[in-house]
């Protein structure tokens, strides 16, 4: 468990990685859209995109140019942590940006002996005090590979997106295996913040069974928020926006909206240790 936490026991910072190795179920439009939420009720915020898709930094509005130092470069070229940090347009939240150099960190990284740990050691030796961010998300990209384990063992704890389809459930049991895996090894206090279903379409049958399913078999762990189908969460990335900006009263947006308050209501009862 990072030791970032309880530096001179005055300040906490919460590294919550968006997490499910299935693709396309809403991991960035989640981290996205809670980071803005959260960041506009005072807490500050840093991203780390952790994919090479680039879609939170893209999504963010970061250009090209502000990404000639990435998060690659801090996991495996020695970047100083205060290079890599990128203010966004957002106030409060701030973002280490991807490119697509990332692609080749997975292989670049077994031929290093701490390659699970790396995120975790660099954490670990930032100031938080200096920096003050209330939270970190770690956006992962659609796989269970070195880069999400790294992930996971740099996280206090992890909140896993579901898209609300016949598959829904399917592959999360790898997901809490691995969960499991890494709290023997790398990371004995890694929790699960919540589980939240996203792309929920209320006029579908399909729908209410699967939310059902998912709560019958997760109980408590599913957060009462649903983020619905939502056209304009889809829209937004392309004008470089959140959709809690790009039009704060669409659907998508005040679903995210009650996340966020639901997010920071179980963060009371949320012990850093
Ligand atoms: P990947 O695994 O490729 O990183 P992801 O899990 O991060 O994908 P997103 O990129 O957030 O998933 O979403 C996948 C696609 O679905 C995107 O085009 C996004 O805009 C869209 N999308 C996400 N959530 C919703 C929603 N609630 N309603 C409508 N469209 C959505
Ligand atoms: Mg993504």
């Amino acid at each position: 468990m990072p030791s970032i936490n309880t530096k001179n026991n005055t300040k906490s910072c919460h590294i919550i990685s968006i997490v499910n190795q299935k693709g396309g179920v809403g991991k960035t439009t989640t981290t996205i859209n809670l980071a803005t939420a959260i960041s506009s009720l005072g807490k500050r915020v840093l991203i780390i995109d952790l994919d090479a898709q680039g879609n939170a930094s893209t999504g963010l509005g970061i250009l090209s140019e502000q990404r000639l130092i990435s998060t690659y470069d801090l996991i495996l070229a020695n970047a100083t942590f205060d290079k890599v940090v990128k203010k966004t347009n957002i106030n409060n939240l701030s973002i280490i940006p991807a490119t697509t150099d990332l692609a080749s960190a997975d292989i670049d990284l077994k031929e290093h002996t701490d390659r699970t740990e790396k995120l975790k050691n660099i954490l670990n030796g930032v100031d938080f005090l200096t920096f003050e961010f209330d939270y970190v998300f770690i956006d992962c990209p659609p796989a269970l590979n070195l880069l999400t384990i790294n992930a996971l063992a740099a996280s206090h704890s992890v909140l896993i997106p579901l898209q609300a389809e016949f598959f829904a459930l399917e592959g999360l049991a790898q997901l809490f295996l691995t969960i499991r895996k890494i709290r023997k090894t790398l990371n004995s206090d890694l929790k699960i913040q919540g589980v939240l279903i996203t792309m929920y379409d209320r006029r579908n049958n399909l729908s209410l069974q699967i939310e059902e399913d998912v709560r019958n078999n997760l109980n408590d762990l599913v957060y009462e928020t649903v983020i619905p189908r939502n056209i304009k969460l889809s829209e937004a990335p392309s004008f470089s926006l959140p959709a809690i900006i790009y039009d704060n009263k669409c659907l998508g947006a005040i679903a995210y909206q009650k996340l966020a308050a639901e997010f920071l209501e179980r963060e009371k009862n949320f012990h850093l240790t």
